[in-house]
């Protein structure tokens, strides 16, 4: 099964859309593998957004990330990282679909409710960022045949 790393943040947390959020992926049928919440620092926010280090708001982004807690959490399913990914919506809130997080609770490109791992090979990455090997849990679900045919798992 693949996994994903799913960042609910500040802008989520200051507007209590923390169970709104983590209610959305569970009646979609993903597994909650790892969940935690954390202040970031500025060297894991650093690594996390390397690859806007550079940019003019990038300042911007660090303060607002650091605004409250965020909360961290892995999700388990079949294609995992595409369907976390389309249910999170295009960065830009104004531009999300309707019926994607940031489509549904955002108004803006940096407050944008959540962040989702893009690929599967980022997603293994940033698992390894936020979670110690201890923290991810296994356990079965006994709706999972509700959820899978015998022949998708
Ligand atoms: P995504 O989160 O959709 O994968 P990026 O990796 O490009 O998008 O950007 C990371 C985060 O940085 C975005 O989710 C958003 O919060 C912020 N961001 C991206 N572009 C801008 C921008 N032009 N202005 C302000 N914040 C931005």
């Amino acid at each position: 099964m693949e996994r994903t790393l799913v960042i609910i943040k500040p802008s989520a947390v200051h507007r209590q859309l923390i169970g709104e959020i983590i209610s959305r992926f569970e009646r979609k049928g993903l597994r909650l593998a790892a969940l935690k919440m954390m202040q970031l620092s500025d060297e894991i926010l650093k690594e996390h957004y390397a690859h806007l280090a550079e940019k003019p708001f990038y300042n911007r982004i660090k303060t607002s990330m650091q605004s409250a807690p965020v909360v961290v959490c892995c999700w388990e399913g079949l294609d995992c990282v595409r369907v976390v990914r389309e249910m999170t919506g295009v960065t830009n809130g104004r531009l999300a679909d309707t019926g994607t997080i940031r489509g549904d609770f955002s108004m803006s490109i940096q407050e944008n409710i959540v962040h989702s791992s893009d690929s599967p090979e980022n997603a293994v990455i940033e698992l390894k960022r936020f979670f110690k090997t201890e923290e991810f849990f296994d356990y079965i679900r006994p709706v999972d045949s509700a959820i899978y045919a015998s022949d998708e798992v």
